[in-house]
């Protein structure tokens, strides 16, 4: 029992991650990012894409390494040299959510708090009874005040259990009734938030997102961080593959941004860890791409991407064991050090192969 406890205090002191930032973007397919854009839905038939030749100039190449770095160029220079991406099924590396649904609700709850609820069946406003991880983590050592999510759904304080969790966040709409109000914003912000046209009704534009994030980060330097998009989920759904990738080419340079400036910062500079990953996937073929539910083939299918200073370099994965969203709830506690799994047993353990254990 005393060896035990010695060798995990070590394995503690030993973690180079004292940060970890969590970025989700909704929806967003495997195949994608690792084929980049697909030839099928680079028209106005499949893809409702409004000027072909000019998507084509920018995502279209002749094979798929190209066109993946073209869609993706953080995840395929940053990422693949330095870090680990799961979810190339065409190599035999197999990334799945583990929850029935196949929607968001499901997913966000599935890597928030590390289980799959089969409670869990639509996306209303119904307050989490999961504890998720940042939650957790907030009620650990070092990490009270230094917790925060800045997100773009807002549906999302709900599942973070604002009232609850007693969480920092934003979503640029209203939080739950009795939720602190513990960000704002400046008011130039807000007000580029309030003058902007609204194409969807409780989903903002990823750039809004993106800057709040920055703003929060550089003020705040949270030590466990939240950041989702959405835009590339909302997009499929409204048919507009040439607005999907777009977004998606967003969300890489947004991550790119967020890694560069936390890497200018004493804080988090070479100890700071990145999960990238999706709630669900999606269909495939001239119409499916578009939709996801229990009723869409391939849309139990998603991508994993982790970057930081206690992830071995392997790069795109090939041939390894199957990881599951079940999993990232326990893996970002993991790369602190914290262990999520012990404290709930039910959720997923950390994905292994992505943590390189001190000492082994
Ligand atoms: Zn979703």
């Amino acid at each position: 029992m005393l060896v035990l406890l010695l060798v995990s205090t070590v394995a503690k002191a030993a973690m180079k991650t004292e940060n970890v930032f969590l970025i989700t973007t909704d929806g967003l397919r495997w195949e994608e990012v690792f084929n980049g854009a697909e030839e099928l839905l680079l028209n106005k038939e499949n893809g409702g894409v409004k000027d072909v030749d000019g998507l084509k100039r920018d995502f279209w190449r002749p094979t798929p390494e190209e066109r993946r770095k073209a869609l993706l160029p953080f995840f395929w220079s940053e990422i693949a040299a330095r870090g680990q991406l799961y979810g190339n099924q065409t190599k035999g590396s197999v990334a799945q959510i583990t929850n029935t649904r196949r929607f968001s609700y499901p997913g966000y709850n599935e890597f928030l708090t590390g289980i799959a609820d089969p409670r869990i069946d639509s996306n209303n406003k119904i307050p989490n009874a999961n504890t998720n991880v940042f939650e957790w983590l907030h009620t650990r050592p070092g990490f009270h005040g230094k917790v925060a999510a800045v997100v773009n759904w807002d549906v999302i304080a709900w599942i973070l259990n604002a009232e609850r969790s007693r969480l920092p966040i934003w979503t640029g709409y209203p939080l739950p009734a009795n939720a602190p109000v513990l960000i704002k914003f400046s008011p130039e912000l807000e007000e580029l938030v309030a003058d902007t046209t609204p194409i969807w009704s409780s989903v903002i534009m990823d750039t809004f997102t993106a800057r709040a994030a920055l703003d929060y980060v550089r003020q705040q330097q949270p030590r466990a961080f939240y950041l989702a998009f959405g835009e590339t989920d909302e997009w499929a759904h409204d048919g507009r593959y040439d607005c999907y990738l777009r977004a998606a080419h967003h969300v890489d340079r947004f991550i790119q941004r967020l890694w560069q400036t936390v890497q200018a910062l004493p804080q988090y500079r070479d100890k700071t860890t990145f999960i990238v990953t999706t709630d669900h996937g999606r269909g495939s073929g001239p119409q499916d791409w578009r939709h996801h539910s229990n009723k869409i083939d391939g849309a139990e299918n998603i991508w994993i991407a982790i970057l930081g200073p206690d992830t071995p370099p392997l790069g795109e994965r090939t041939n390894c064991a199957r990881v599951t969203l079940s999993q990232i709830a326990s893996t970002v506690a993991a790369v602190l050090g914290e262990d999520f799994h012990g404290a709930f047993s039910q959720a997923g353990v950390p994905i292994s192969e992505a943590i390189r254990i001190p000492g082994k």
